[in-house]
């Protein structure tokens, strides 16, 4: 629904963009939303009335298929396309169109400083303008639902956005600090669940980890997260199509808490919409988690009406590099997940399993050469699932010169190989 201008903005009330998010060339849409639009930017607000897009639609607007966006922990990240188009350009490092420029320290190969830009700064001053203009509004003789959406963006000021985003980590018990890197099939969108504290290794090398022992949630914890997510993202719920179960070794939290914690949340958050797409699962896994987890469990996580993504860290194929690195795992552990991932993603239609390697400074050749062996071992039946996500040292040098060194892993490998790009919620 478009109404006419109102101080020459066009404000559409609900639009409906496509169900599932598609991988493409052109700024993403999904979902429903409200926009408004001026001569110089487009904004882009949820079904909560909170700012969630802006893109330039001036000359001064680096490119038209990129956006700034809002994350639910009140991040705003740029969404460049990058400065080689096609195949040859970021989809083939990210396996996506565009790459998230991340306004905190993170392991990005590429150094794009949108802060420096002129063109996206006046964006950010673009916002508080319109919301100026929009408090001060006269809105008596505008159509009642354009007045409601007006109100309801006036409701989410700046400071309400930020109080938010602390009311979901109080909710969750904490900030996630690091998404699976399948998150990025649907924009990093996901609703995050906390099953589990802590990790079982906390390897020196890492950067996200928490101090806390591995320990699985409460039940009772795990239904009250549930009630209180559900109120807290309100009407806009219908939006999202992906639960992560935290923390950072969910799948040691076993069988029954995984599915039975998925299901009930499928059905508080109303996954599974008439028309939507196959909701997605994602959780992360330790290489002793996944030993562990035996063919009942992958069953049942088969069987849940959800497409599970299960995201392991196996950093190096290489015993001295995982002790250089402090993972107190050998390469016969490594090799051995390796091939369950593969066995895993040839025997459940409904779950694909992904791995994580190092990259970056003060990595030795072996620990290359072995990763490229590894990488050979394929499997005739993977139904084209599994991918190998390379994670740049958070210390290394942010340059390019590490490209050439994925392209030549990407070569050898049997299953797709991405970088995976450390993002928080
Ligand atoms: S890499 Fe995984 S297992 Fe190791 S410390 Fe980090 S979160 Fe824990």
């Amino acid at each position: 629904m478009a109404f006419s201008p109102l101080n020459n903005l066009l404000i559409s009330v609900e639009k409906q963009g496509p169900g599932k998010i598609k991988k493409d060339t052109f700024p993403l849409r999904y979902g429903k939303y409200s926009e408004i639009k001026t001569s110089e930017y487009e904004f882009r607000f949820n079904l909560n009335g909170e700012i969630k897009f802006i893109r330039g639609l001036n000359v001064n607007w680096p490119h038209p298929a990129e956006q700034l966006k809002r994350t639910d922990g009140n991040d705003w990240v740029y969404y460049t396309v990058g400065d080689i188009s096609g195949e040859h350009g970021i989809i083939s490092w990210l396996g996506e169109y565009y790459l998230p420029c991340l306004p905190y320290p993170s392991n990005s190969i590429w150094e794009i400083n949108y802060y420096s830009t002129p063109g996206i700064m006046n964006a950010f001053a673009a916002w508080p303008q319109l919301y100026g203009n929009l408090y001060g509004s006269r809105r008596d003789r505008l159509h009642t639902k354009a007045k409601e959406l007006i109100d309801l963006i006036i409701e989410n000021h700046d400071g309400v956005l930020y109080e938010r985003s602390q009311r979901l980590n109080e909710i969750i018990g904490g900030r996630v600090s690091v998404l699976p890197p399948d998150t990025r099939h649907i924009d990093y969108e996901i609703i995050p669940l906390m099953i589990s504290n802590g990790c079982l290794y906390h390897c020196n090398f890492c950067c996200v980890k928490s101090a806390l022992k591995f320990q699985a949630r409460s039940r009772t914890d795990i239904l009250e997260q549930i009630g209180k997510l559900k109120d807290f993202y309100g009407r806009n719920l219908e939006n999202y199509n992906g639960l992560f179960l935290g923390n950072h070794d969910a799948l040691e939290a076993g069988e029954e808490l995984i599915s039975d914690s998925a299901s009930e949340a499928y059905k508080a958050f109303g996954f599974g919409r008439p028309g939507g797409m196959t909701p997605l699962l994602f959780l992360f896994g330790s290489v002793h988690s996944l030993f562990k987890s035996e063919h009942r469990l992958f069953e049942r996580l088969n069987q849940l009406p959800f497409y599970t993504y299960i995201n392991i860290g196996l950093e190096s194929n290489d015993t001295p590099t995982l002790a250089h690195i402090g993972k107190p795992l050998d390469e016969s552990n490594v090799c051995e997940a390796f091939k369950k991932m593969l066995d895993i993603n040839a025997t459940y239609k409904n779950i694909e399993v992904t791995v994580n390697f190092v990259i970056g400074k003060g990595l030795s050749a072996e620990h290359y050469a072995s990763l490229k062996q590894l990488l050979q071992i394929g499997s005739d039946n993977s139904r084209g699932k599994g991918a190998v996500y390379l994670s740049p040292l958070k210390d290394s040098p942010k340059k390019r010169e590490l490209l050439s060194l994925v392209n030549e892993i990407k070569e050898q490998s049997k299953i797709p190989v991405y970088i995976y790009l450390i993002q928080r919620l």
